[in-house]
């Protein structure tokens, strides 16, 4: 595809969403349109997600910092900023989307039903699992934890709730021990195989 072309193609994941300021959270992604429960509102599988993916060690060798910089998407295996739309996505305890990784990128999934000009936002503990992360939250939710750590430090049903809708990452340790299974999971191999230098085959 052409480098024109393949530009248009991004702008298009945008027609249905907009970036904004939001009040004391720098900016945010919001609604401009309304979306049913469980519709898709972005998908950005244009295979060039997962470029530039790294160790912890490695990022913060880098100076990126966890909490601010990095978004987990394997064991150990991290996302720097990459001025994807997902970096502007702003986190709730009671989030209306949730990310959902597949081989080639991302969707997000409507949680809800959302109204036009409604923020997008979703659960960062889906994709933090394994690590020291906690941030301080004060989304404003009724059910706002007041911090943001591991998927495994969220209340079982809520766990459950995540894991059904399928927004959870695959490396992200479950109740009963096992991995979670999700659409990305084959994307997280491949991510963390390059990660560890490793070859991906197609
Ligand atoms: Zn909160």
């Amino acid at each position: 595809m052409s480098d024109v072309l393949s530009r248009l193609k991004k702008l298009t994941k945008c027609l249905h969403i907009y970036i904004a300021e939001t009040p004391g959270r720098g900016f945010g992604i919001f609604a401009a349109r309304a979306f049913a429960m469980g519709s898709t509102l972005v998908v950005d599988e244009d295979g060039d997600y997962y470029a530039g993916i790294m160790t912890l060690a490695e990022a913060e060798a880098r100076g990126y910092d966890l909490s601010q910089d990095l978004f987990q998407i394997g064991t150990d295996a991290f996302l720097l900023p990459n001025a994807n739309l997902d970096d502007f996505v702003n986190h709730s305890c009671d989030p209306n989307t949730g990310l959902m990784l597949t081989p080639a990128g991302y969707r997000m999934i409507a949680l809800r039903a959302i109204a036009q000009g409604e923020e997008l936002t979703y659960d960062y503990s889906t994709y933090i699992s394994g690590t020291p992360e906690r941030m301080s939250c004060a989304c404003g939710a009724a059910t706002c934890r007041g911090t943001i750590g591991a998927f495994e430090t969220l209340p079982p049903a809520l766990q459950e709730r995540y894991l059904a809708a399928g927004v959870v990452g695959r490396f992200v340790a479950t109740p009963a021990g096992q991995p979670a299974l999700s659409v990305g999971a084959d994307a997280e191999r491949g991510a963390e195989a390059r990660a560890g230098g490793e070859a991906v085959s197609a």
